[in-house]
């Protein structure tokens, strides 16, 4: 294989590897934006579990109450007939007493179960209305999480698909030479391979000779950059290769995505 050919297929594999790590982002951060969505969720959540909350407490309160007036009420009853049957002054003055107490107990159930009744009502209003708001939420965070999976999923396919296009290319390349720009990618923060404008290094913008730069334009010799190691190229001769139809027999895939390539 040619030194432009070589060139070509590193230039591939670069735009791959750029399209690859941006999908890998997505999937990356997936999990935080999902925690997100759900976090917005549970604090309107929280708010309205509050309310009910204590709906459910003052109801209970007033059932309870209901039923020690049932007790209450039958007494203040039963210490009625009783005082119809007294003997004495004594007696009669102890059931007056007991019947004293009661009818303060019954007192202050009733005014309690009268407050509890009238917060119920603005409970019950309150929770009416987020209740309304919370299946819209609902609704909003299902949407939400539902546009994360999609785009994840999308990433990862895409993922797959690129580094399957990638080791075909590979697969296509001398191994000493994957084997090098595998590591200068792993040491240079995935640029393996680096543009030349006027002579000069776009990654660490070390200036390369004259010789040098005249076989990167001509694509005839593979360079690697003195300073930062990674692979050299020269947009203007290698990108429009990239456009042509597939004239090399295992560039038949590669024609449909170079027309969609926006830096051509
Ligand atoms: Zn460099």
């Amino acid at each position: 294989m040619e030194a432009r050919e070589q060139l070509i297929h590193l230039l591939k594999m670069q735009d791959l590897a750029r399209t690859i790590r941006s999908n890998r982002e997505i999937i990356d951060h997936a999990p935080a934006r999902i925690e997100e969505i759900e976090g917005r969720f549970r604090d309107r959540n929280t708010e309205y579990v509050a309310v009910k909350d204590r709906f459910d407490e003052l109801e209970k309160d007033v059932r309870e109450r209901n039923l020690e007036l049932e007790t209450l009420l039958a007494g203040r009853k039963k210490y009625s007939e009783d005082l119809m049957q007294v003997q004495n002054q004594r007696e009669y003055s102890a059931i007056l007493k007991e019947v004293d107490q009661v009818k303060a107990r019954i007192a202050e159930h009733e005014d309690v179960v009268l407050a509890n009744m009238e917060e119920l009502e603005t409970l019950k209003e309150e929770i009416a209305s987020m209740g309304a708001h919370i299946s819209v939420e609902r609704e909003k965070v299902a949407v939400e999480t539902g546009e994360v999976d999609a785009a994840v999923k999308q990433a990862e396919a895409e993922v797959a698909r690129c580094t399957a296009e990638r080791e075909q290319l590979e697969s296509e390349l001398p191994a000493n030479l994957v084997g090098t720009l595998t590591r200068v990618e792993s040491q240079r923060h995935g640029l393996f391979l680096v543009e030349v404008v006027d002579g000069t290094c776009q990654a660490c913008f070390v200036r390369v000779r004259p010789q040098v730069y005249q076989e990167i334009k001509a694509a005839s010799k593979l360079h690697a950059c003195g300073s930062c190691r990674r692979y050299l190229y020269h947009a203007p001769s290698l990108r429009p290769a990239l456009e042509e139809p597939a004239a090399q027999a295992d560039l038949s895939t590669s024609g449909v995505e170079a027309m969609n390539d926006p830096q051509v």
